[in-house]
């Protein structure tokens, strides 16, 4: 890509000047742009006698890419419910494009990953090596970005774990080609491009991304937004040669956090709004979570009251979760706050209110003070242990 002037065309108004956000345009008789320009095309937008021209070519020809690739994210080479909730996905895209979906997995030797075709992966790209089992990024980067070379698939997806959110963009960056972080919803244009949605501005927008110029197009997908589905298929499976030999970064300890906080895989959520009234209101829901063998969530008002910490959030700005059991305590039930666990199985909301929209999606509702209902619920289940 480049950017160019017609000089006979400036009326050197120097609205360019003005417009571009990076200081990427001077002025000596005519603008001039210097190496701060990032081609966003803002001056090329408001020049009024189009004397600016940036030529887009893309790196390559898209018309070559095809398949839609999985990486497959494992611990301590377990295979991770994101990666089939994404082979899910991949397979719904692929009836609209009439392409194959792939998998990518990273495991030590003697590793069994068929269970990938059972959620709809029909090839298996499998690296096996003992320095897998533990997650290394500049290691998996490499691999994976020089297998995505060879392959050249039209889409790869990614879940938008701790892994994930930090080797995407090293891969992509490699491919020189766009990502689009933290995706709610895929689906197919009427061109065939991905159309990449994800929550902008804290929430305040969705925004929907294409990648036109480059393959694949990337995106990472937030954990739970998909409800995994199997759909078995007869998979080649395809051990490849790892290639990463310069090893510059050598996992030398490994200190594993407390999870209680990391509310995405939790089978049964207590989550605290504003009506717990204050910060201690949420040791009586530790304490009902301790007896269920659950993990406290919160509403984006218990947050931002400082009760919680964000990580805690469930909604649109905050976690998506999909909990067998949701029990949500003092939360009225808004449109941002439904949106990340309505899918749960089984909802139980207690509110003072009887009018509270949280009643509308819940499957058992308890109309009463969060100070009265908890504690009886509490003995209640500890005479039961
Ligand atoms: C762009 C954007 C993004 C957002 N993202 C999120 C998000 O990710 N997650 C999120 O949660 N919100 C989000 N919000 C905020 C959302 O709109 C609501 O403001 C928020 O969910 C309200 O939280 P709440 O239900 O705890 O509080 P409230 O709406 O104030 O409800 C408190 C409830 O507690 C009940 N109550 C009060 N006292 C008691 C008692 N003693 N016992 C029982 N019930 C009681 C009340 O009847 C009431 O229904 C977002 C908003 C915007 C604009
Ligand atoms: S394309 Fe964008 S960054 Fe480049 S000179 Fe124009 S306004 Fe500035
Ligand atoms: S906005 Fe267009 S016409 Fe005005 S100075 Fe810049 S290039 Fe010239």
């Amino acid at each position: 890509m480049m950017i160019q002037i017609n000089k006979t065309k400036c009326n050197k108004c120097r609205r360019c000047e003005k417009a571009c956000p990076f200081d990427a345009v001077s002025f000596s008789d005519y603008p001039e742009f210097n190496e701060s320009c990032v081609l966003c095309g803002a001056c090329e937008k408001i020049c009024p006698t189009k004397a600016i021209s940036i030529k887009r070519t893309s790196g390559k020809d898209t018309s070559e890419s095809s398949g839609i690739l999985v990486f497959a994210e494992t611990k301590q080479d377990m295979i991770l419910d994101i990666s089939f909730e994404l082979l899910t996905k991949a397979n719904e895209l692929s009836e609209k494009l009439d392409e194959k979906v792939m998998a990518v997995v990273l495991v030590s030797e003697n590793t069994d990953v068929s269970i990938l075709a059972e959620y709809g992966a029909s090839k298996i790209y499998v690296f096996a090596d003992t320095d897998f089992k533990k997650y290394n990024s500049e290691a998996y980067a490499k691999v994976i970005s020089d297998l995505v070379k060879e392959i050249n698939p039209s889409i790869f997806l990614i879940g938008a774990t701790h892994i994930g959110r930090e080797l995407a963009p090293r891969i992509s960056s490699r491919l020189k080609t766009g990502l689009t972080a933290d995706c709610t919803c895929l689906d197919i244009n009427e061109n065939g491009l991905l159309m990449q949605t994800r929550p902008a501005f804290g929430g305040n927008i969705m925004a929907t991304i294409y990648t036109p110029n480059s393959r694949p197009q990337m995106a990472t997908v937030r954990q739970k937004v998909i409800k995994k589905k199997k759909n078995p298929k007869n998979p080649e499976i395809i051990f490849k040669q790892s290639n990463y030999e310069n090893k510059d970064i050598k996992i030398i300890k490994e200190t594993i956090f407390s999870k209680t906080t990391d509310i995405t895989d939790a089978e049964v959520i207590v989550a605290g709004g504003r009506g717990m009234g204050k910060k201690q209101g949420f040791d009586l829901l530790e304490k009902l979570a301790d007896t269920l063998g659950a993990r406290v969530g919160a509403s984006r008002a218990a947050v931002e009251s400082g009760w919680v910490d964000y990580p805690m959030q469930v909604g649109l700005s905050g976690k998506t979760v999909r909990p067998k059991i949701y029990i949500a305590c003092g939360i009225s039930g808004a449109v941002q706050h439904i949106s990340g666990m309505e899918n749960s199985d089984y909802i139980i909301a207690i509110n003072i209110d009887e009018n509270a929209p949280i009643f509308k999606i819940a499957d058992l509702g308890i109309v009463g003070d969060v100070y009265e209902v908890l504690p009886r619920l509490i003995s209640k289940l500890k005479s039961k242990v």
